[in-house]
């Protein structure tokens, strides 16, 4: 009997991961903007280019990294954010499985730079296919900047699975609005080819939506919000005019985290029943706060999908948080909401 068993080569390795992580452009740019916010960043740049086949490029004025970080960020499961098993459990940053550079470097060419307000120089590091190819100091602003160059240039299969350049773009203008609704107190630009489509200075988060949403939302938005020892809920329901037939302009944020689930949906569709028609979804922007010790957010790699101890409780606060607003915008429908 011969031993057959091998431990695959990282590069490999890194790529099959990469297939959880990196499905299309988009979940690339969740990953990188994620980065800058948990970098401290209070200024993040996108460029896009070709609906991101060709280029996502996120620029930060965040901590940045040294030299040697900036080289081991691309190694998998390399990850400053958490050290022990317990920190699993009280995980406040967006990333922490130190697996996105590392995939991203896998199925893209990618070119960092960084700098550290106390380093003069900067550094380069260009890297392909997981191999580095060129790492030197540089000339740099604080903070860093990531550039995703030709995704999926060394996996031909799922750049052919890619869809058409208006569909990949929506998808990065959906994640960019959400990491955007997220960070109010952060500006962002979004700049594709070589036009800027959006501009958002910092501020309140009902500029926010207005700024991603249009004016159109100027006065229509009823703030939310209920304290309860298991959950806080903060936000924004729009009023039912600016309720849609599409879907699209619904959002919920668990400790600042976008996440979908189509049963809390349904809380607020039937606080809304009687007052929008039947086939029209209301627009929402809701916060949740819950003890991180009462949810896991490691259910999927893209983080999308969390599990709650208490779900109930949660579909019930939040069906009497939307009601109360409605509520009270009906008392007092001239209500100014002050954006
Ligand atoms: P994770 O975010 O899960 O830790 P990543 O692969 O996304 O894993 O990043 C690895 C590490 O690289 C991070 O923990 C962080 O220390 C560093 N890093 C990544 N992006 C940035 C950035 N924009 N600014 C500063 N440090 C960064
Ligand atoms: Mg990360």
């Amino acid at each position: 009997m011969s031993d057959v068993i091998q431990l695959l080569p990282d590069a490999i390795a890194n790529q099959i991961a990469a297939g959880e992580v990196v499905q299309r452009p988009a979940s690339a740019l969740k990953e990188l903007l994620e980065n800058a916010v948990d970098a401290g960043a209070t200024q993040i740049q996108v460029i896009v280019k070709e609906a991101g086949k060709q280029l996502i490029q996120v620029i930060d004025n965040g901590k940045g990294m040294s030299p040697t970080d900036a080289r081991m960020c691309f190694e998998r499961h390399a990850t400053s954010k958490i050290r022990t098993s317990q920190d699993l459990f009280a995980i406040r940053t967006f990333g922490f499985r130190g697996e996105a550079l590392a995939s991203i470097a896998a199925v893209a060419q990618v070119e960092l730079k960084s700098r550290q307000s106390h380093s003069e120089l900067g550094t380069l590091i260009q890297i392909e296919g997981s191999e580095v190819k060129r790492q030197e100091p540089t000339a740099s602003p604080v903070g860093t900047s990531v550039a995703m160059k030709n995704l999926f240039y060394n996996v031909p299969a799922r750049r052919n699975f890619l869809k058409s350049n208006p569909v990949e773009m929506r998808h990065i203008v959906e994640e960019f609005q959400r990491v955007a609704l997220a960070h109010p107190e952060i500006s962002f630009s979004l700049y594709q080819q070589d036009l800027e489509t959006y501009a958002l200075p910092a501020g309140k988060l009902s500029q926010r939506i207005v700024g991603l949403f249009g004016k159109s939302y100027q006065g229509q938005l009823v703030p939310c919000e209920e304290n309860t020892p298991h959950v806080n809920i903060k936000g924004y329901i729009g009023k039912p005019e600016q309720s849609k037939k599409s879907r699209g302009e619904q959002f919920f944020f668990v400790n600042n985290r976008y996440i979908k689930s189509s049963y809390l949906h349904h809380a607020v569709s039937t606080a809304f029943e009687g007052l929008i028609p039947q086939d029209q979804h209301p627009f929402y922007v809701l916060f949740m706060e819950i003890d991180p010790a009462h949810i896991d957010i490691n259910v999927h790699p893209t983080k999308t999908e969390i599990k709650f101890d208490d779900e109930r409780t949660v579909y019930a606060v939040i069906r009497s948080a939307v009601k109360q607003a409605l509520g009270a915008h009906h008392v007092t429908p001239a209500l100014d909401f002050s954006i």
